[in-house]
């Protein structure tokens, strides 16, 4: 995405510098090219395409927060959240980022799975939970939701969408808040129907197993937790495994990231 070609009579322009409406004309018209908004993640070290404000992604972030806790009830076991946030604070100040607002919230639902917003709202399913006999697993889940932020996936995911629709659509096109849910992965039934791409969910599991090993917990232990996961994973396939057809190649990747970091053998 960061590497469009320019068209005949297309000018070559830093987007981060207008006005949105102006970049939206720009694109659909086909005399604009996005040279920026392309930066290199500090984390991943990869370059992204992002033509949306944080201030907005917060913003969205709130409103899909405040859907999500008004159709799932949530879960309350003082217990169970005690140990969620121990090792979500653990996770958060091991990623750099203990000083930045993180919420983090059990939901009462068989669900395997947990996901991440933007904002740094982390929801955990009891269903999950249940299968995180160890501290360790959870902070297999855990450093992988927080990797998500700090990769910056939401709004590089907002970003393409953006620029995939405005090519499609005629100028004048507003960034609505539909779309920003939609970017978000927040659908109207699930409240997660947009997954992140395969490469953002292999990306999220390397930056998240660093964090685990940076809070002191045994990065080995991913890979019983994906064994794990990959034998209960119910009828309905969480967030982790849907999007990778192969878990077998996850497990695989993570083994040899660990086995390369010295933190084996495993
Ligand atoms: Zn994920």
């Amino acid at each position: 995405m960061c590497e469009q070609t320019a068209g005949e009579g297309a000018k070559l322009v830093d987007v981060t510098k207008l006005e949105r409406r102006d970049v939206l004309r720009g694109l659909a018209s086909g005399t604009l090219v996005l040279v920026a908004g392309c930066a290199t993640n500090e984390v991943t070290g990869r370059q992204q395409f992002i033509i949306i404000d944080e201030s907005q992604l917060q913003q969205a972030s709130l409103q899909a927060w405040a859907q999500m806790r008004q159709q799932t009830r949530t879960w309350n076991n003082a217990a169970a959240q005690r140990r969620l946030e121990t090792v979500g604070r653990r996770i958060v100040q091991a990623a750099g980022r203990g000083n930045q607002s993180w919420e983090f919230v059990l939901f009462d639902s068989d669900d395997k799975n947990a996901f991440v917003l933007p904002g740094g709202q982390v929801g955990f399913y009891r269903g999950l939970y249940e299968i995180c006999e160890r501290d360790d697993w959870m902070a297999t889940v855990l450093g992988h939701e927080v990797g998500h932020v700090t990769a910056r996936h939401a709004a590089e995911r907002y970003s393409r969408e953006a620029a995939t629709q405005t090519a499609l659509q005629v100028a004048g096109t507003q960034l609505n808040s539909q779309m920003a849910m939609a970017a978000l992965g927040l659908g109207a039934q699930v409240g997660l129907s947009l997954p992140f791409s395969r490469e953002q969910e292999a990306e999220a599991d390397i930056v998240g197993i660093r964090y685990m090993q940076a809070a002191g917990y045994d990065p080995k232990q991913a890979v019983p937790f994906w064994r794990a996961m990959q034998s209960g994973g119910g009828s309905r396939p969480p967030e982790f495994l849907s999007t990778h057809p192969d878990p077998d190649n996850r497990i695989e990747r993570l083994r040899n990231y660990i086995n390369e970091q010295g933190w084996g053998p495993v």
